[in-house]
């Protein structure tokens, strides 16, 4: 039976390693933490009992690869998740501004959000963000080469729609500033979510991720033979030079080579840029995936003696470094006071400590929520991953899975696939990355 070596034991990774299973495959998985999931899990802190997760995270109802993947492993999405026809802007006091999403299953919502919250931003404003997301997806190619805030600036949307609106929705999806991000992100994520109105949903997960939903795919995995190995942190790509050489193993952790007939990266891109080899450089393909850049992924979590926020929806806080938030305490952890997740985007910060981000919250949270300024803190983390900028050049730059390195591969949210930093486009990495392994070698015998 031939033999794929997966690195990596996130999303992209345990992906790969089903469908590779299910073509015939023998694999083995090797991931450096002592969890799967990678940036999409949870796991229980030791010292306090406490649930900590990766991040806050949204299911959104279009991850139809991601969806087929847990449906295949005995995970009912519809169980898994508490389903959100709404989102809410926030402004201090607190002061919500609610938008229906799902114009199909709720469509008094989303005329409720499209003809009230005026005082938030105007008519005028609102018809100049829809008028720049028609027009850019129009020209949607075109914005490879252009940021939000040129399409913005372009189609004359207002000051207030662009900081109100456009700049949640940038740092919050792509941990970008709208400056930074290019537009031809958005516009394919808005393209995926016309294509499909009735799924545009917001899932919330009813417990955490590691639990409800990579504990059960790991579990199928193991079942049907795949080696899974925790603390087997990838140190070197053992290869042969050559023209154009070759990988012969993985190096782990305590010097153990893992070798297989074919290997696949799941690894984030920062990590596998330290382990290319630097003759690989003259390959373009390298060259280039050498040059992505990762902003930080922050997340800010804290647990207050009091309920503070009334909804699980996703929250987006206009004018603060805080992204986007959730109060996990209803559903997903469920605990008396709030559990509050929340992700920090402003460059201005990226250099903080663990201290100077909890601190930055708390004021920020007594902004919106004045009454956290009475609430006593039982505990707070910061959980740090990077994302992969989704800037101009940035994609061209992403590699497909098939490298020019006979059986070598590439799977990650990272990759040229176009559903960027999420679940569903890191799901689809592994899975085009299976699909090029297959290619390469053949299904294997029976
Ligand atoms: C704060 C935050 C919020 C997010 N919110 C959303 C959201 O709302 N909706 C959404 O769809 N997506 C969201 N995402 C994005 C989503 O989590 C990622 O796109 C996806 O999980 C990436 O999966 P991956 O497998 O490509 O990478 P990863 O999950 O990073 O997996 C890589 C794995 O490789 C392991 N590894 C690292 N180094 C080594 C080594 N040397 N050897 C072996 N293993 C190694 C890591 O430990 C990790 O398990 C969010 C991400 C973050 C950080």
């Amino acid at each position: 039976m031939s033999k794929v070596v997966i690195a990596g034991g996130g999303l992209a990774g345990l992906a790969c390693a089903k469908r590779l299973l299910d073509a015939g495959f023998e694999v083995e998985l090797v991931e450096a933490t002592a969890r799967f999931g990678g940036r999409a899990t949870s796991w229980i802190d030791p010292a306090d009992g406490f649930e900590v997760e990766s991040g806050i995270h949204s299911f959104f109802g279009i991850y139809s690869r991601l969806s087929a993947l847990l449906r295949e492993v005995g995970v009912s999405r519809d169980r898994m998740l508490q389903w959100q026809d709404e989102v809410a802007y926030l402004q201090p006091g607190p002061r919500y501004h609610v938008f229906g999403i799902n114009a199909v299953r709720a469509p008094h919502r989303v005329l409720a959000g499209v003809l009230g919250n005026n005082t938030y931003v105007g008519p005028r404003d609102k018809l100049g963000v829809g008028r720049a997301i028609a027009h850019g997806l129009r020209r949607r190619r075109a914005y490879v080469y252009e940021t939000v805030r040129g399409l913005a600036h372009e189609t004359g949307v207002s000051r207030i729609a662009y900081e109100l609106v456009l700049r949640p929705l940038a740092r919050s999806l792509f941990f970008l500033e709208p400056e930074e991000l290019v537009a031809y992100a958005p516009l394919t994520l808005a393209r995926h979510i016309l294509a499909s109105p009735a799924s545009i949903r917001a899932g919330t997960f009813k417990g955490g991720m590691g639990e409800v939903m990579i504990a059960p795919l790991v579990r199928w995995l193991e079942d049907h033979g795949a080696t899974l190995r925790t603390g087997a942190a990838v140190r070197v790509l053992r290869y042969v030079e050559g023209n154009p050489g070759r990988v012969i193993g993985f190096e782990v952790k305590g010097g153990e080579v893992v070798r297989g007939d074919a290997y696949v990266s799941a690894l984030p891109v920062e990590v596998v840029q330290t382990l290319l080899p630097p003759s690989w450089g003259e390959l373009d393909y390298f060259a280039n995936l050498q040059q992505i850049e990762t902003v930080p992924a922050i997340s800010v979590q804290l647990w207050f003696d009091t309920c503070l926020v009334d909804r699980e929806t996703f929250i987006f806080p206009a004018g603060s470094p805080m992204a986007v938030l959730q109060d996990q305490s209803f559903e997903a952890f469920t605990t008396r006071g709030s559990r509050i997740s929340c992700q920090v985007v402003d460059r201005a910060t990226d250099g903080y400590t663990d201290e100077q981000y909890i601190a930055l919250v708390r004021r920020e949270l007594q902004r919106y929520f004045p009454l956290s300024a009475l609430a006593v803190l039982r505990k707070a983390v910061v959980v740090r991953h990077r994302a992969f900028a989704m800037r101009i050049g940035a994609e061209m730059r992403r590699p497909p899975p098939a490298s020019p390195i006979p059986g070598f591969f590439l799977a990650g949210d990272y990759t040229r696939q176009d559903w960027f930093t999420t679940m569903e486009g890191a799901v689809r990495s592994g899975e085009m990355a299976a699909a090029g392994v297959l290619t390469a070698l053949g299904p294997p015998p029976a």
